[in-house]
């Protein structure tokens, strides 16, 4: 790098499943896999119920874990599962601090 941007030795992502990962699913496990590598730590979170899960990619399955967070707004969710995530990548952005109408 040529700037003094700073570069993260590790990162929490979250990385949303449907419509994000789904939309692309081979670029994201490699993003996953490469992300994983490099000693970040990457978990799906999703509004998904848990037994929503079984239609979920069991290839990404195998690399990370999932919280589901059943409907409700990811961030707080997540921080109370004890994951404090760095880096959200979602396209709707809005699920990360709202819950999902029901
Ligand atoms: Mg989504």
């Amino acid at each position: 790098m040529t700037n003094n941007t700073p570069v993260w030795t590790h990162t929490n992502f979250a990385l949303d499943y449907d419509d994000t990962y789904t939309r692309d699913p081979d670029l994201w496990l490699d993003w996953v896999k490469r992300a994983l590598e490099k000693g970040h730590t990457v978990k799906v979170v999703t509004m998904r119920y848990q037994y929503e899960g079984v239609t979920m990619d069991s290839r990404l399955l195998e690399l990370v874990e999932v919280i589901f967070t059943e409907r409700k707004a990811k961030r707080i969710f997540a921080k109370l599962k004890g994951y404090n995530v760095d880096v959200w990548i979602d396209d709707r952005p809005d699920f990360i601090v709202g819950d999902a109408l029901l």
